[in-house]
């Protein structure tokens, strides 16, 4: 089966894993904060926060923003259903606006629409999760610029967009941001097996991430409540978590960090070869942007279906039989049971409906060869007659 998505994983990865497992620190030594300063250093941030997973990572973000019962996060339905539960953790509420249907990224119209409303109504979001699908960056700007006139702050999820740009700058510069998350699971553009970042300018939620990181506990005496009693002191001052990254983990991260450029550079050129080869086919390829550079997490289609009468899921399903190991992303998160038991219902998030009716994320990695993607589209077209 050609896979929807695989890591990259070279000798120099390898070996800088086992430099790590005959070292003296699996964790808690000097691979984490070395990775943390070179993705800061890359993105142009202040500060990364490395940690366990980008779920972590999210739900640090939302605590570090003081995310809490009574208050409210609004987030794209088209995404992974982290980007919706990190509020749920927090004991506050979620809501949803609705994607463009061109780049499943939040429309940014129904989200000025919303925001009104909600301003009239009294409910506005205390914080917004602008998740970048497939790699491609929200209109950043524009959201900033709404967050400033209805006072919500903004968390980025670029779990599918390191390496890649807005605005000429590099995503996770949190330049119209408080914070930006990347996920490191295999699938995605770099990888540390699990593992996340949050990235931040701001040194006070910076501080706040790290000490929530490792269960709340400081060993800095200026943090402290009284004197140190010795040496061997720390002090537990907030309720935190055990979301620490292992130093294994992050020996592979700065291995992968030496070939992110050329990692997206590829993905976009596999991105390219896809857009000329499925050109005159009854599908929509994916949207682009003027402002943004994808990172190419994804390459999503959609079937036309004024074009075609072939159902997502004949397509689906034929492509796998023929051993294209081809995805969906996503089902919108209000139709998950959960989210259904939680009053979200069918039709409230149109768009977000109608794309999941007709999507399909084809094989998009570094390493898929021409001749498999030659394969990948003439089983498409098969199943596209069928
Ligand atoms: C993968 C992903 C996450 C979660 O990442 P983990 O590192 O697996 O926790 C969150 N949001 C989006 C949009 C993702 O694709």
């Amino acid at each position: 089966m050609i896979p929807y998505g695989r890591q990259n994983i070279s000798e120099q990865d390898i070996q800088a894993v086992i430099d790590v497992l005959r070292s003296d620190f699996l964790t808690q030594g000097q691979c984490v904060p070395e990775f943390e300063r070179r993705l800061a250093g890359y993105c142009g941030a202040g500060y990364g926060i490395a940690v366990n997973s980008a779920t972590s990572a999210l739900h640090l973000a939302c605590l570090a923003l003081g995310l809490s019962e009574g208050m409210r996060l609004w987030t794209s339905p088209v995404t992974f259903v982290a980007s919706a539960n990190c509020a749920l953790y927090c004991q506050a509420a979620v809501d949803f606006v609705d994607v463009d249907p061109s780049t499943y990224n939040i429309d940014v119209k129904c989200l000025k629409n919303k925001l009104e409303k909600a301003k009239a109504k009294g409910c506005l979001p205390d914080v917004l999760v602008a998740v970048h699908m497939a790699g491609l960056s929200c209109d950043m700007k524009v959201i900033y610029e709404l967050s400033l006139k209805y006072g919500f702050r903004i968390i980025e999820d670029a779990s599918h967009a390191v390496g890649g740009r807005y605005l000429s700058e590099p995503v996770g510069s949190c330049r119209y941001s408080d914070i930006t998350i990347f996920s490191f699971h295999p699938v995605k553009i770099v990888t540390t097996a699990e593992g996340g970042m949050a990235m931040t300018n701001d040194a006070e939620l910076a501080h706040k991430m790290a000490l929530l990181r490792s269960h709340g506990i400081t060993r800095e005496p200026a943090l402290m409540t009284s004197e140190p009693d010795g040496a061997w002191y720390y002090q537990q001052i907030e309720l935190g978590f055990n979301y620490r990254m292992t130093e294994l983990q992050a020996a592979l991260g700065l291995s992968q960090l030496e070939r992110l450029d050329a990692f997206v550079m590829q993905r976009q050129q596999i991105a390219d070869r896809y857009d000329a080869l499925l050109a005159g086919l009854p599908v929509f390829r994916p949207g682009r942007s003027l402002i943004s550079e994808s990172a190419w997490h994804l390459y999503v289609i959609r079937l036309d279906s004024a074009k075609t009468a072939v159902s997502r899921k004949n397509v689906f399903d034929y492509m796998r039989s023929k051993g294209v190991g081809v995805n969906v992303h996503y089902i919108p998160v209000h139709t998950q049971p959960y989210y259904q038991a939680l009053g979200f219902r069918m039709g409230a998030y149109p768009e977000a409906e109608a794309c999941y009716e007709g999507i399909i994320s084809l094989p998009l990695f570094p390493d898929l060869t021409e001749s498999q993607q030659d394969y990948v589209v003439e089983v498409l077209q098969e199943a596209l007659v069928l």
